[in-house]
């Protein structure tokens, strides 16, 4: 592939940093605009200096600064959004404007110099459907507004609604990618994540705290999987127009990954069942299991996870273990 300048929202968090990184090693070149309010710098710090790596700190509703960036960008990865279930739930107004607004300004300013554009979408769109696994075409069954978590599933299903709009009426080249729980080294554990928090939890001795009664089922991706699948779908041009599911096919329930991260850890600590209305919000709802349908991603660039969840679970160990020394 020849070499690209790719300009990534959102870069300095968890799984911008990852792909700035591999798109570093491949030769291209990478402009980062991140406002670190929830990424930091200290995921990109290595690339700085490196040629052809570039930081902005900026939010992306700057218009100005960002249509200088889209215009010497080949294609842009939008990342720069409001996650983790605990900030959502605990800033909803917030969740909805840097979502909505945030997407609104990064298709405006890519389509004036013809940027493809990757938008990073959730499995949380699927909402509470019991149809498994998950597929991009399925009807989404959300609850109702008057609970909080919803509204970040419908702030990304307007940013959805809106790619696959510019792309119709415009052309413009955009894709749209659901990711199903990324996981990995470098993950926060600061807006609800749970393997980073289990992880942490084990290595400093303490209860790992489960919420609900700890059935609920999750299929991890590893963000080194997550990452070159982004990477791969932004030189597809079939992926051009299309909803794209990239998640994990390892399915295990919130309990058993607490034990296994005990067990893995060789920590001494014990699980702690917390009721959801202690750990969220009273009528907190959450999803029973999440499995993602990853034919299609397969047949566009016949891409399959290659990380299982214990070597998922041990690269977080050895990460957070190097971290606190
Ligand atoms: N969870 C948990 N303890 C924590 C954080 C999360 O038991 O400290 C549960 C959470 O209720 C959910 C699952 O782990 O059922 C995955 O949570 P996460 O926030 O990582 O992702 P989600 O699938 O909710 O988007």
């Amino acid at each position: 592939m020849a070499s690209q300048h790719y300009l990534i929202t959102g870069g300095a968090g968890f799984i911008g940093s990852h792909l700035a990184r591999n798109l570093l090693a491949d030769g291209h070149s990478v402009t980062v605009i991140d406002d670190l309010s929830t990424g930091c710098f200290e995921n990109i710090e290595p690339f700085v200096g490196q040629p052809g790596f570039r930081f902005v700190i900026d939010t992306i509703t700057n218009e100005t600064v960002l249509d200088r960036l889209a215009s010497e960008s080949q294609v842009v990865v939008h990342l720069a959004a409001a996650v983790g279930v605990q900030l959502i739930v605990e800033q909803p107004v917030h969740t909805i404007e840097t979502n909505v607004m945030g997407t609104e300004e990064v298709l405006k300013v890519a389509r004036r110099y013809r940027a493809k554009v990757l938008l990073a979408s959730t499995s949380e769109v699927y909402g509470k459907g019991s149809k498994i696994p998950f597929s991009e075409d399925d009807d989404v069954l959300l609850g109702p507004t008057v609970k909080t978590r919803w509204s970040y599933a419908v702030s990304k299903m307007v940013d959805e609604c809106l790619g696959l709009a510019y792309f119709r009426e415009h052309g413009q080249p955009v894709m749209i990618v659901r990711l199903f729980n990324t996981v990995g080294a470098g993950q926060t554990g600061r807006y609800g994540m749970v393997v980073p928090r289990f992880v942490r939890q084990a290595l400093a001795g303490e209860d790992l705290a489960v919420y609900g009664d700890g059935t609920q089922q999750r299929c991890f991706c590893d963000v080194r999987d997550t990452v070159r699948a982004l990477q791969q779908l932004t030189e597809k041009d079939e992926a051009v127009g299309e909803v794209i599911n990239i998640g994990g096919g390892e399915e295990i329930s919130i309990l058993q990954l607490a034990e296994r991260i005990i067990a893995r850890s060789g920590s001494s600590s014990k699980v702690r069942m917390v009721p959801y209305s202690e750990a969220y919000a009273p009528g907190f709802e959450d999803m029973q299991r999440r499995v993602p349908d990853t034919a299609k991603i397969q047949r566009l660039i016949g891409w399959t996870p290659r990380h299982a969840l214990d070597e998922i679970i041990d690269s977080v160990i050895a990460h957070e273990r190097a971290a606190s020394r």
